[in-house]
């Protein structure tokens, strides 16, 4: 049985990352930081193991490693937990930037850190990382959020080359609008706008970006390193 870390796992892309890596036979860790309710709800569902780290404390990252090595390595790594905000970039604070770049870009640097000895240590294993469209094309008033999501990009491609010859496969998804909570905060004429500007007319589902992530993970994935894949309804092509 193969062992996945799902970052995030408790709500929207990372909670169907756990319903489908479940229903595909793998053991799934399930890390959260502060939805314990829903955690809960998915661990009696799924059979996971969940754990709560905050994945931007490297002290949290190194007891929810232990934990998990009471039960083997790893071999899938998904890197979703993530945060967005929306702000004119003139009101974006200094603690505002930090606290996106500590979790979006720092926490998969430390959470990838922490995994990947137990993948070389077998020589194989897949990374499989959480952009945006922002940050290919960028977002008026996500500058933070957009800059730290392209990071995630020279991340992937970076560290892609530099594990190739370790077996390891790094790939990132950078998905177009997706149902989830982070979009709830959005008023009816924006959600129509932004499904007027999808050519497919419509928001994401998480199970649809959940689905591209067990493929990444699969063995049918095998020759398919440091690419950027974009589900987005055709927003941007
Ligand atoms: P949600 O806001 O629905 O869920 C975010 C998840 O991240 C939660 O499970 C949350 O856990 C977790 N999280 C946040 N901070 C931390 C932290 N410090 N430590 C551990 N876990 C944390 O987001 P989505 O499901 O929509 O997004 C998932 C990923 O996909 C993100 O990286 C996002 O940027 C990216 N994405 C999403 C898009 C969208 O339209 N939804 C579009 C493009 C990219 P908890 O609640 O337990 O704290």
């Amino acid at each position: 049985m193969k062992n996945v870390l799902i970052t995030g796992g408790s709500r929207g892309i990372g909670a169907a990352c756990v319903e489908e890596f479940s229903k595909n036979g793998y053991r799934v860790f399930l890390n959260y930081n502060k939805s314990g309710e829903a955690a809960e709800a998915l661990r009696e569902r799924t059979g996971c193991v969940m754990i709560k780290a905050d994945i931007s404390n490297s002290a949290d990252v190194s007891r929810m490693i232990e934990k998990i090595h009471e039960y083997g390595k790893i071999d899938v790594l998904v890197n979703n937990a993530g945060i967005a905000e929306q702000k004119l970039f003139s009101d974006i604070t200094e603690d505002d930037w930090d606290r996106m770049f500590n979790i979006n870009m720092k926490g998969m640097f430390l959470v990838t850190k922490a995994v990947l000895p137990d993948m070389i240590y077998k020589k194989s294993g897949k990374i499989i990382n959480f952009s945006s469209v922002w940050g290919i094309s960028g977002a008026s008033c996500e500058v933070h959020y957009s800059a730290s999501k392209a990071a995630v990009i020279g991340f992937t491609k970076a560290l892609a080359k530099e594990l190739g010859l370790s077996g390891i496969n790094v790939n990132c998804i950078a998905p177009g609008v997706i149902d989830t909570d982070m979009n709830s905060h959005l008023d009816d004429e924006t959600r129509k706008e932004l499904c007027d500007e999808t050519p497919l007319s419509r928001f994401g589902t998480a199970r649809e970006t959940a689905r591209l992530a067990l493929y990444l993970a699969s063995k049918d994935a095998d020759f398919i390193t440091g690419q950027i894949i974009s589900p987005n309804g055709g927003l941007i092509i």
